[in-house]
Parts: C-alpha cells; sequence; structure tokens
C-alpha cells in the first residue's frame, strides 16, 4: 500500500510540474503578445498592398502583361502563408498537450523556437546564426522550444546595449548518448551575484523580471535526464548549454 501512496504522489509531482511548466510557458507568451502582434500584423499589410496592386493593374486598360500581376497574388499568398506560420507555432506553443517525450528532429525545433524567440528583435539588428545542428533527440518539443525561447529572449535583452549583437545556436554530440545544445551571445556576460545561484527560482537583476525563466528551463531539461549550465566566453557575452538524450 505504501508503494501505491508513493506511486499517486509521485505522479501528482509531475503532473504539478507539467502545469507550472505550462503556466511559465503561457507567462513567456504573454510577455511576447504585442511583439507578437506586430509580426502577424507585417504579412497581412503586404497582403493587402499587393492585392490592390493587383486591383490596380486589372482596372488598366494598357496593362497587357498578365505576368506581374500573377507575381502580386504570389507575393500575396507567400505573406498569408507566413501569417499562417506564425500563428501555428503560437498556437502550439500555448497548447497544453500531454508532455510527450519522442524522437525529433532539433533543426526542425530550433527553426520553430527561433520564429518565436527572435519576434520583435529585428529592429534591433540582431544577427543569428544557426550552425548544423546533431539532429535526432528524444523530447517534448515543445518544452525544449520554450528552453530555447527562453534562453534567446535572455540573450537578445542581454544585448541591448551591445555593438556586437550576434546569436548563435548550435550543437554537438556530447558523452553518454546526449546531445549538447547551446545558445551563445555578444552581451556583457553575468552579473556576478546572479552567476552563482542563477537557476534557482526568483533570481533576477532585471527591475522588472520574474527570475523564473532558467529555474523552469533548468526543471524541463532535467525532467529530459539532461543538464543545463552557462559559461562566460572568453570573448565576452555569455553561452547557456543544455542536453538532451540522443535518439538511439
Ligand atoms: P529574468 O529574465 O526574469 O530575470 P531568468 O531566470 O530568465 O529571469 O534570468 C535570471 C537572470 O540571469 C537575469 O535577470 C540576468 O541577470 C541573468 N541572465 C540570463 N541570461 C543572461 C544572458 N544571456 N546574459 C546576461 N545575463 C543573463
Amino acid at each position: 500500500r505504501d508503494l501505491t501512496e508513493r506511486r499517486k504522489d509521485e505522479s501528482r509531482m509531475q503532473e504539478l510540474q507539467a502545469e507550472l511548466v505550462h503556466v511559465a510557458r503561457l507567462s513567456a507568451m504573454g510577455e511576447m503578445a504585442s511583439s507578437l502582434a506586430h509580426e502577424v500584423n507585417q504579412p497581412l499589410s503586404a497582403i493587402v498592398n499587393y492585392l490592390s496592386g493587383a486591383r490596380r493593374l486589372l482596372s488598366d486598360p494598357s496593362v497587357k502583361n498578365l505576368s506581374l500581376i500573377e507575381t502580386a497574388f504570389e507575393g500575396a499568398a507567400d505573406q498569408a502563408l507566413r501569417a499562417g506560420d506564425i500563428i501555428r507555432r503560437l498556437r502550439q506553443f500555448v497548447s497544453r498537450g500531454k508532455v510527450a517525450h519522442q524522437g525529433d528532429s532539433l533543426s526542425e525545433i530550433v527553426g520553430d523556437a527561433v520564429g518565436l524567440g527572435l519576434v520583435g528583435s529585428h529592429r534591433q539588428n540582431v544577427a543569428l546564426r544557426i550552425d548544423p545542428l546533431a539532429d535526432r533527440v528524444v523530447c517534448d518539443r515543445i518544452q525544449v522550444q520554450q528552453v530555447l525561447v527562453n534562453l534567446m529572449r535572455n540573450a537578445i535583452e542581454a544585448m541591448q546595449g551591445s555593438d556586437r549583437r550576434e546569436l548563435v545556436v548550435a550543437s554537438a554530440r556530447a558523452q553518454r548518448d546526449m546531445v549538447e545544445v547551446s545558445v551563445s551571445d555578444t552581451g556583457p556576460g553575468l552579473p556576478e551575484d546572479v552567476a552563482q545561484r542563477l537557476f534557482e527560482p526568483f533570481v533576477t537583476s532585471k527591475p522588472t523580471g520574474m527570475g523564473v525563466g532558467l529555474s523552469i528551463c533548468r526543471t524541463i531539461v532535467e525532467s529530459h535526464g539532461g543538464r543545463i549550465w552557462s559559461e562566460q566566453r572568453p570573448e565576452g557575452g555569455c553561452v547557456f548549454r543544455f542536453t538532451l538524450p540522443q535518439e538511439a
């Protein structure tokens, strides 16, 4: 009976943890809402421009060349797909599916996370580089995206005052059949008082920060059997690394 009780407690703990991780995801999304609205608005305005251009061409009797109109339609269709992509990523990100660890493509996961994490950063001139990624991993893709979005947004925020703004996402094979993913920036590096307790909850150097981002990242990574840590880069800035199991 003791064992049954313990199992019950454990599964209750796991449910609570999944709930916490989901709430953190919703809250991260809330912070990004206005940038996201802006991001969806861009393709919508482009569609309006393409279509009004096409209408002008159609109503002009001197225009004989239909290929211009075709190009405008293609442009509008591309932009509609782009808007749809943003919405698709968003919906998946806020969804509350069952946590499922399965074989997945790291480059696809990173691709979707970049689409969300870099929202609003174009105006800040952040250069992104994605190094070739070691591919198959076993994970819950939405939770890993959550980790990546968190790390990328911290990095972008840290680089606000820097002259060089380079964000690099890379991966490499690690020991014991793990894959190591890294997110590095060219910001000022970690504040000393924060560095020691980085992954503890409520540790923040930001006036309006909650300091829960990295502690949630650690919860997620550890629930995958991996670990997460950070290093100062000799050339300035910092790099966050975490490991995930490689698919057999
Ligand atoms: P929050 O972003 O709400 O402060 P986090 O847990 O995500 O919470 O981050 C905790 C602290 O770690 C931040 O306040 C910041 O001081 C530091 N930090 C995190 N990422 C970076 C980074 N890329 N460069 C410099 N400092 C960072």
